[in-house]
Formats: structure tokens, sequence, C-alpha cells
């Protein structure tokens, strides 16, 4: 039965209801009322659905229903400001590539949501002008009130109209003794971490002018090199002035720009500079800022009164609506991809929202993901603006050594300590010790929801397992066989600190950096202020100390236990240690003033690794070239893709099985299914996996996704619950 409209206009709204149940998939028609007649593609409804209400975005309009008209529900409400249609499209997109739904997709694009939305009105200021203070002088008549405000105005300065009474100021400002000015009240983030020392605009190196002339063409829509580049400069070589003018010119062209960074509170110095730069039409979008802050900062860029987004993996949904660059700033950062339901990676995102708007791509880094070396067009800048050489790195062989510093490392300390000047120590490990074991009976302490080993915090403290983060107090005797000899083995970041303190006393100061000593708003970037004002001491912390800071005259660099990162059984374990040395020792050595000369030093139980001793020759080349060689024989991305799916459930044969039985379910399809196999259990859940290696990404998903709707009656009676991650970290 059809409902055949009379009339021009769609009045049938196809609605995604937000729910987050997988089962129900949209889009549902709904009626529109003639005086919501201009709902568009984007429209957030609030819709009636079953029993219960709903919000909904619309996805299409239309003139027919496959059901009748008179049966079909209208909306309740029309919520503004709505998605932009290119978010709607991009998100259905994202929905297929990521396995997900298009509802839980559309929650990534929706504004921030504002309690009482409606926005701000700007906030009228009235100040005295010269006939004004004229007029108190005694040349003029004024009635007392008036007299009053004018005193108020001139001893205490501008006011809000408001605060001092609308009907006398207009009286006073129709005979031009104080004028208004509107403000917008609207708080802006600003940037309180650093101190602006960019006014001007620097004169390019040749090799950035080069580098710039090759992306300005593509901006101006030359599509010789398809609009795809890659920025692989070494640290400190002037990659972001080259974003900056890039961005600079996207503007002159009269476009926006969406400038991508990792994490916002580790990069503030990014931030400020282009804050600096273009000021007002820069928007901040992230986490850390509150939801008034978020929705007026996504206000400004969807009227275009903000042209230029900077922030981390979700700034990617900027709703900017004519887009001519899309800068992605150390491109090789897991930040960008995202952990939760759609598990998107914002790179991916950032290509595909590029073509939609026919914008031009700029990733940059010093150790580009191998990826990108192939899919993007590369251009180099090989020396650091500064014309220092990249430090030394000379490796260091832990085996046999019995303390968590090599003797050498404390040598190059204590040079440190008595030059007066500044080190960065890293060791990607938090709290006293790695584990905790019993010397009696061997038992070492674990989570009892994961099969991990629990972690001491806070010297004798308590007892941390970092998954889940169950927390137990520090045993003073083994449970098992009594016995009082608890032996800690390994080192965190908590534990170096006092074996820094002990060694170097108090001329040498420590400034801690991981997420036990800076949790809590702000905590973060006031430790890196502090650092970096301090004249001298050691930045310790976990790989967050070796991310993008641009800190002058740092002598030394010191990684502890490089190869930690090497034994987690992953395919980028390689790529991650690379960048990990390299990137530390990009922090090193850097500022025009000469101090000490700068070194790094890389303390192993893998001196022989190649991604060290690539990293140590920073020779990010010759560990590109190996590495997709590698990746070519193993038919690793980029020459196929991976898809993981992981069931889990309380029961560890329950969540084998399903993940046996999606194997039979995906195998048909092609590819490479491998597995199940057992993953160590994680909140209380056991796991099971199968990673699946597929030439045709899209046709994997689609079956793998079908696999799972298959499955999904049966997961629930036994209580399995599945994800499915392609591209996996
Ligand atoms: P990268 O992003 O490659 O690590 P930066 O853009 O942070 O490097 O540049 C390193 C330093 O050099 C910064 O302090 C920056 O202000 C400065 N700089 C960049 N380009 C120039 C230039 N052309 N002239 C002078 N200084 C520059
Ligand atoms: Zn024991
Ligand atoms: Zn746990």
């Amino acid at each position: 039965m059809h409902a055949n409209l009379t009339g021009s206009a769609p009045i049938i709204a196809r609605v995604e209801p937000l729910t987050l149940t997988r089962a129900v998939r949209g889009p549902f028609d709904y009626r529109l009322r003639p005086e919501q007649s201009d709902v568009g593609v984007g429209a957030v409804l609030r819709v009636p659905f079953g029993h219960q209400k709903t919000l909904g975005v619309v996805l299409e309009l239309a003139r027919e229903s496959e059901l009748a008209l008179e049966r079909l529900a209208e909306p309740d409400a029309v919520l503004p400001p709505g998605v932009p249609p290119d978010l709607v499209a991009l998100a259905r997109w994202i929905a297929e590539q990521y396995c997900s739904t298009p509802a839980r997709a559309l929650g990534l694009v929706l504004p921030p949501d504002a309690p009482g939305a409606a926005r701000r009105k700007p906030v009228q200021i009235a100040a005295l002008t010269e006939p004004g203070e004229k007029a108190l002088l005694g040349e003029g008549r004024l009635t007392d009130r008036q007299r009053s405000v004018l005193t108020q105005l001139q001893n205490a300065g501008p006011a809000p109209v408001t605060a001092l009474g609308r009907d006398t100021l207009r009286r006073l400002e129709s005979r031009g003794l104080v004028e208004f000015t509107s403000v917008d009240p609207v708080k802006r983030p600003v940037n309180r971490a650093v101190g602006r020392r960019l006014d001007g605009v620097p004169e390019l190196t040749g090799e950035q002018r080069d580098a710039l002339d090759a992306i300005l063409p593509a901006l101006g829509g030359d599509e010789r090199t398809g609009g795809r580049f890659l920025l692989h400069g070494v640290t400190g070589s002037g990659k972001t002035e080259v974003y900056l003018q890039a961005v600079q010119a996207t503007l002159a062209a009269g476009r926006g720009a969406i400038v991508l960074v990792p994490e916002i509170a580790l990069t503030p110095q990014t931030v400020a500079r282009f804050q600096a730069r273009f000021g007002d039409v820069v928007a901040v979008l992230h986490s850390g800022l509150g939801r008034r802050e978020r929705h007026d900062e996504w206000l400004r860029l969807r009227s275009g009164e903000a042209r230029v987004c900077v922030g981390p993996r979700s700034a990617v949904f900027a709703p900017l609506d004519d887009i001519g660059l899309i800068v992605v700033d150390e491109e090789h950062d897991p930040s960008y991809k995202h952990e939760g339901d759609p598990r998107y990676d914002a790179r991916t995102v950032a290509l595909r929202r590029a073509r939609q708007h026919g914008s031009v791509l700029l990733a940059g880094s010093a150790t580009p993901r191998p990826e990108s070396v192939v899919a993007l067009h590369r251009l180099r800048l090989p020396r650091r603006i500064d014309g220092r050489p990249l430090p030394p790195v000379e490796v260091l062989d832990m085996c046999g050594v019995h303390h968590p510093l090599h003797p050498r490392t404390r040598m190059a300390l204590a040079d440190v300590r008595a030059a007066g000047a500044k080190a960065i120590v890293l060791l990607n490990r938090r709290g006293w010790s790695n584990f905790l074991a019993c010397r009696g009976c061997g038992q070492v302490w674990m989570c009892p929801n994961c099969e991990v080993a629990l972690v001491l915090h806070g010297a004798q403290g308590f007892l941390a397992c970092h998954h889940c983060g169950h927390r137990r107090r520090a045993p003073s005797r083994c449970e098992e066989c009594g016995s009082v000899a608890v032996a800690r083995h390994g080192a965190g970041t908590e534990s170096i600190e006092r074996e820094l303190r002990d060694a170097f006393g108090s001329e040498l100061p420590v400034f801690r950096l991981d997420t036990d000593a800076t949790a809590g708003k702000g905590r973060l970037a006031d430790t890196l202020a502090r650092f970096e004002s301090a004249s001298s001491g050691v930045l310790l912390g976990t790989q967050m100390v070796a991310k993008g800071h641009d800190f002058a005259d740092i002598a030394l660099g010191v990684v502890l236990d490089a190869d930690q990162t090497l034994r987690f059984p992953d395919f980028r374990a390689e790529e991650r240690t690379f960048a990990l040395v390299t990137q530390l020792a990009g922090r090193v050595g850097r500022g025009f003033d000469s101090g000490p000369p700068a070194r790094v030093l890389v303390q192993t139980l893998a001196p022989a690794a190649r991604s060290i001793t690539l990293a140590a020759r920073h020779d990010s080349d010759g560990f590109l070239g190996l590495e997709l060689k590698r990746r070519e024989v193993l038919a690793y991305p980029p020459y196929g893709s991976l898809i993981r799916v992981v069931c889990s459930a309380p029961e560890a044969t329950e969540a084998h099985d399903l993940a046996t039985r999606l194997h039979a379910l995906i195998a048909p399809a092609g590819g490479t299914v491998l597995g199940p196999a057992p993953l160590f259990r994680l909140r209380g859940r056991s796991r099971s996996q199968l990673v699946i290696k597929c030439a045709d990404r899209l046709a994997m998903v689609r079956a793998v996704g079908g696999a799972v709707d298959e499955c999904a009656a049966l997961a629930v009676r036994r209580g399995v619950s599945v994800s499915v991650d392609p591209d996996p970290q």
C-alpha cells in the first residue's frame, strides 16, 4: 500500500533513531507536519518510538512511504541546530566501513549538547566618551542619576549596560556622552600553558619553501599530485610552519581548514601557535572543554565565524561547510584510532572527508607510518631549522645490569646536574614496580578480573591493575605460604622518580609526567610548563614525554627499557619502538643557544633489534624500507587489511565457541581467518580472538558484519559480546 502525495514538498522524513541497540536499524518513516516543512537531511528530531520517545536524525526526505500515510507517526519536535548533511553522509560511511551502526556513527557527528541551548546574546558594554568626561566637569546639565552613572564609568571603566540601568544610559548615549559596544560573551578556550613566542611570520627556509610550493598548486585545484601529501621531516624541521602557511593560503582562498593533533593536553604549543597566528578564526574542539564551551565552539564553526578547527581525532568532524585543507600532525600517533564502537581511524576518515570536500590532505611526521609512505605524495624536510644535527644516540645493553639505570646513564645524569641542564627520561610503565612475587613460593600477585600482574603503586601503598583499575592493599606477607619475603620486579616511573631523587638530590628536580602524577584537569599542562620554565631538571614519564614538545636545550634524553614495546605481540611493535626512540631523540638538543653537546641513551635488553639500531642512526628511510618489505611478505597493511574480532564472556568456553562459529561463517568469504586464539582475561571476562587478513577490506567487513548479525541472538543467549575492529592498532 502506498501513500502517494500531492504537492511538491517531501513530507516524509526517514529517521534513524539514536539507540545503541545493534538490533534496531532504521531508518523509519515519519510524517512531517506542515510547520515542519523546512526539516532537511541532518535535522535532529524527537520522535515517538514504540512506547517511548527517542531522538533521531533525518537521513533522507521522501514523498512516498511503504506505509499508509495515516499510519505514520509525526515528530514531536525539531531540535536545532542539527547535523550538516555532509556529516550525515560521512557517518553513514563510517558505519559501513567500521562494522558499526548508523546510530552509533551519527553519535560522532551530533552537535555537542548544550543544556538550555539558545545562544547567549552579545553583551552591551557602555563606556564614557570625551564629551561625557567634559559633562562631568560641569559643561552641561545632568540629573543626579546621570551624574552618578557617568562617575561610575569614569572610576571603574567600561561596564555592562545591564549593570548600570538601561534607560539612563540610552539617554546619555543619545547625547553622545557614552558609547555602546557589543561584546560576545562566549568564553573562548584560551591556552594559558604557553607563552606566545611567535608573533611574526618567519621567512621560510628553502626546504620549507619547496614543500609549500608543492602544496599550494593543489590548494588551487591542481590535481597532479592527487592533493595527498606526507610531510616527512625530522623533528624540529619546521613542519608546523608549513602547516601554518598552508592554512594561511587556504583562508586566503576563502575556504576553511581542519588541523588534527594528538591529545591536546600534550600539544598546547601547537594549538597556541595556530591561535597566535590566526586569532579568533581558530576554534578548538576537545573533550577537556566544558559542555558550554564545546557547544559554542561548534556553533562558531557551523556559522562560519570560525574557519579553522584545531583538535584531536574528533575534530575531523568539525562542522565546516567548505574545507580546503585537512592537516594531520604527528600522523603516526596511535591516538588517532578510536577505541570504542565505531572504531574509526581519524586518518582514514580525514581522507574520506577530504574527498567529499575536494580538500588537500597534509599529514606530517618524523616517523610516518609505512601505510602513509605508500599512499601519499612525500615531501621532505631533512634538516632541523636551527641547523643543529640530530643528537648522537648510544645503545646500552642491559644484560647483566641489575639496576634500572645503567652506569653510563648515571654518569650522564650527573653531568646534566653539574651543567645545570635538562634531561628527559622515558619509561613506558607507570607505578612502582612491574610486578610483585613471593620469594617463598613464587606466586605473583595477579588481578582477580584480568590475567595480568598487579602493579605496585605509591611505594608500599597499594596494588593496581592497569587494565580494569582493580585496587588492593599491598601485601606485607604472602597469603599462600606466609613468607614475608615479597620481592618487587622491574621499575616503574614512581620508583625511578625515587631513584633519581636519591641519586641526584634537589639540585636536579624531577618532574613526573604520567596519568597517575597528572590526573586532574590542567595538571599535565602545568607540569610541562613548570619543566619548561625551570632552569634545570629531569622530565620523567611515560610515552607522553616524547610527544611533540618543543623545549629548548634538552641536553640528554634517556629511554629506559626500550624493548618493552617490542614485547607486545603486535605487528606494529617495531614501528612503535622505532617511533618512540626517534621521537624522544627529537626532543633533545633543540634551540639556538649553545649548551652542552646533547645526546641520547637507549637502555635495552635487545640492543640488536633493528627498530633500535636504525632509530639510533636516525635512519627512518632504512626502517621504512625494511618494514614495508616485511609487511609485503606477511600481507599486512598497506598490502592487505586486517580485521580483529573479539568475543568475550564470563565463561571461556562460551567465548571460544562463538569465535569458532564466527570463523566457520566468515571463512567462505575468502581471506585468511586466524584463530580462535585465547586472549588474557580482562575485567572478569574471558576472551577469544579471530584475526582476518584480506585483500578486499570492505567486502570482508560486510561478511564479518553479516556473520556477527547471524550470531547475534545466540550471543545474547550465551552472554557473549562481540566486538569487530577493522584496521586494529
Ligand atoms: P616540527 O613541527 O618539524 O617539529 P617546528 O615547526 O616546531 O618543527 O619548528 C621548530 C622551531 O623552529 C619552532 O620553534 C619554530 O618556531 C621554528 N621555526 C620554524 N620555521 C622557521 C623558520 N622558517 N625560521 C625560523 N624559525 C622557524
Ligand atoms: Zn608465598
Ligand atoms: Zn584487572
